[in-house]
């Protein structure tokens, strides 16, 4: 099978012809449809993971059809439809997966790190990390929502935001233009967050009320002028961003922290404490949070903008992604 691998940290992506894998126990394989490539694909192409082995093939937001199952594998069948987020799988055993929480699992697996993903005509993947993809969503309109829809979505309906309360959405990029149709479907006031007035009228059509130009507006003041905010998705990858959105929290307000960076950010304990609000960190969800995400995203009309390009060109397409050119997400397509 054809695959772009990345031989070893800072490398480009190579097209490599090799054999296809072969599902092991509780595994399925994958005839790939279409794969997103998601910023935390740089963890794989920089090496800025732990542990990764190279050669290893990228690639979390995958959709194909089911081509093999492994032995002891009863939920699947072949020909059905699946997709594979970024939680790539759970060991059942440690204390988290005891509890049931198995997105915290201490022995968690990630799609196109901890194993090869879907940067390539095949994959495979252990059986709890599939999602069933309603037939409603085209495989190039699913794979973003396995990673960037499930983080943004499954953040928000987990805060303690009502319908009609104030949630704002900081930064309109790959994440923050779901975020914003999420809020909007599930039915909250809804702020969009950005910088100068270039994605005002984007995020107006995407259902934001209000918008708030972070150049030239004080953004905490002008959340505390539309009554504070129940919950805020911070979605762009800057400190300076979050910490500019923290005194617009209302009362028991939520910051939400999506956006993985690696810079420090302050706060003053008087922003968090007169009104219990409060600061959280918010990893993506299960394969069962991922079917919920496109279940709802095909009830809600709620599509990735995307700009498409066949598997061989994972270099440009990764290219256009780490400048910060595309709008918003680019999908791999793999032909056959
Ligand atoms: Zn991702
Ligand atoms: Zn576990």
């Amino acid at each position: 099978m054809k695959a772009m691998q990345v031989k070893s940290p800072g490398g480009a992506f190579e097209l490599v012809n090799i054999e296809k894998p072969e599902p092991g126990p509780g595994e399925v394989r994958l005839k790939v449809h279409a794969c997103g490539i998601c910023h935390s694909d740089a963890f794989v192409k920089e090496g800025q993971y732990p542990g990764i082995e190279y050669p290893r093939i990228p690639g979390h937001e995958v959709v194909g059809i089911i081509d093999e199952t492994g032995e002891g594998g009863e939920k699947w069948d072949k020909g059905q439809r699946v997709g594979v987020g970024w939680h790539g799988g759970h060991c059942f055993n440690c204390a988290p997966c005891r509890e049931g929480d198995f997105i915290l699992c201490e022995r968690a697996k990630i799609a196109g790190i901890s194993y090869d993903g879907g940067y390539a005509e095949y994959m495979v993947a252990p059986q709890e990390a599939i999602a069933f993809i309603p037939e409603e969503l085209k495989a190039v309109d699913a794979a973003p929502l396995l990673c960037a829809g499930i983080t943004t979505y499954n953040a928000l309906r987990n805060t303690d935001a009502k319908a009609g309360d104030l949630v704002a959405v900081q930064g309109i990029g790959g994440l923050g233009h779901l975020g914003l149709q999420y809020a909007q479907q599930m039915g909250f006031e809804t702020v969009a967050i950005s910088r100068g007035t270039d994605k005002k009228e984007l995020s107006e059509n995407l259902g934001a009320d209000h918008y708030i130009d972070a150049k030239a507006q004080d953004v905490a003041e002008a959340l505390q002028e539309l009554g504070g905010a129940k919950a805020i998705l911070a979605t762009a990858p800057s400190s300076a961003a979050i910490e500019s959105v923290i005194g617009g929290l209302g009362t028991n307000g939520q910051l939400l922290i999506v956006a993985a960076t690696p810079d420090t950010f302050s706060v003053s304990p008087f922003a968090l404490i007169g009104k219990r609000a409060s600061i959280k960190g918010w990893p993506s969800g299960t394969a069962k949070d991922s079917e919920a995400t496109l279940n709802f995203s095909a009830l809600g009309d709620i599509r990735p903008k995307t700009e498409t390009y066949p598997l061989e060109q994972a270099n440009e397409a990764y290219e256009r992604m780490i400048k910060n050119e595309a709008r918003f997400r680019v999908v791999l397509t793999v032909e056959g």
